[in-house]
């Protein structure tokens, strides 16, 4: 049947290049209630069909977007559009056009940004890498503004490999902390997070605090250190860490446990996460003695760690059986996501060490946490402000969320002094 522009008829009209016709109708203006109400009244006199809708509200200014089948008589509509909106005193634009939203481009990612403060500057340069790659950021959205300021851009039409390189880059010149991850399937299901535990899910190093009692703290942070910066081999260093604790009164570990402080926002992300049906693992190249009762009061599903040897109340000096180290951690990791039956594509690790670096690797999403310079420039993803419940905004969790969740529950979701 030949077009007609005059046809009274709510189907829509094909158009000459054969998309039907469609209207995207804009209004914005100071939101009040009824205004969707109002605007879709005006609609309904035609019975025209919803294709998209989105509407967004920011700080009291409403952005209402909607694309309709065009009906024959679209002018008469148009006009009743008008109308509606001078009477709720708010802009509006109607545009005619033809067809739906052209399908996004492959190569989709979630970017997560977070920043402390988020500066323009950097917003302004990170959307200048995206669009250098040729790609589009098709929505943006806010995460969060405690108690870092975050926000999640989905792009379409870059590798999900090249946007991260090339975003890593332009985040550490502009101080802020960036995560890209492919917009797959993987990342809306529970996943297992992978943890280290010294100086990640805990402040500071147990061994150094041990040692402070022994009275050999400076001799132990000097090996710590040339281990964290990857000057000696793992084991070596905390087989040789573990032998200047030789003597040490049991009870020493009782009180190291007492005074360990956790990193801030770790009960949070633990707490939130454990509400979707996440699975939490630490991994860790300290001490059973300590991370077993970290285990238990935070409820980790599971754990590695290195035993110390206690003979007659005292320490012995060595460890009992294999060290976990770096091949260790990331062994770990895939045994504890065979036993949760979560593949390793759905797992995250968090750590700060170099013998992170292959954990990280073999994670998902693997984040280099508050890390030395060369474990972050060696981790495809950092967070460089000391919150843990940061990593629940890269999972796509909100802070109004975090917070409703433990409004329901009873309680008031902890805000330390950023
Ligand atoms: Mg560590």
């Amino acid at each position: 049947m030949p077009y007609r522009d005059s046809a009274m008829t709510t189907t829509p009209a094909a158009s000459s290049g054969g998309d039907p016709r469609t209207l995207l109708i804009t209004l914005t203006g100071k939101d009040r209630p009824g205004v969707t109400s109002s605007l879709f009244a005006s609609l309904a006199t035609d019975g025209v069909d919803v294709l998209d809708i989105e509407q967004i509200v920011l700080r009291g200014r409403l952005v209402l977007g909607v694309l309709v089948a065009a009906p024959g008589e679209w002018r008469a509509l148009e006009d009743r559009v008008r109308r509606a909106a001078a009477e709720l005193d708010m802009q509006v634009e109607v545009e005619k056009g033809a067809g739906d939203n052209p399908r996004r481009p492959q190569g989709r990612s979630r970017v997560t940004v977070l920043g402390s403060p988020l500066a323009s500057q950097a917003v302004a340069a990170m959307a200048g890498r995206v669009a250098s790659l040729g790609a589009n950021i098709d929505r943006i959205e806010r995460m969060a503004r405690y108690p870092v300021t975050a926000i999640e851009l989905h792009v379409s039409g870059a590798d999900p490999d090249d946007l991260r390189v090339a975003l890593a880059a332009e985040a550490a010149a502009q101080h802020v902390d960036v995560a890209v991850q492919p917009a797959s399937l993987v990342t809306r299901g529970a996943r297992l997070v992978v943890m280290d535990v010294d100086s990640t899910l805990v402040q500071g190093e147990v061994i150094e605090m041990i040692a402070a009692h022994a009275g050999c703290e400076a001799e132990v942070a000097e090996v710590t250190e040339q281990a964290m910066r990857g000057e000696l081999d793992f084991e070596e260093s905390l087989r040789r860490r573990v032998s200047l604790l030789a003597g040490v009164d049991e009870a020493v570990l009782e009180q190291v446990y007492l005074d360990l402080v956790l990193t801030p926002g770790a009960r949070t992300m633990v707490r939130t996460l454990k509400r979707l049906g996440y699975r939490f693992a630490m991994v860790s190249g300290g001490f059973t003695q300590i991370t077993d009762r970290i285990a238990v009061d935070l409820g980790i599903d599971f754990s590695a760690a290195n035993e110390l040897e206690v003979v007659d109340g005292r320490l012995t000096g060595r460890v009992v059986g294999q060290v976990v180290d770096r091949a260790g951690k990331a062994d770990a990791l895939r045994r504890f996501a065979r036993a949760a039956g979560i593949s390793e594509q759905a797992t995250v690790a968090v750590g700060d060490g170099a013998n992170d670096l292959d954990m990280l690797a073999a994670a998902g999403l693997g984040i280099a946490f508050n890390a030395k310079p060369r474990v972050r420039e060696a981790a495809r993803t950092a967070i460089n402000v000391p919150y843990l419940d940061t990593i629940v905004y890269l999972l796509g969790i909100s802070r109004e969320e975090v917070e409703w969740a433990d409004a329901q529950a009873g309680i008031t979701t902890p805000a330390p002094p950023v």
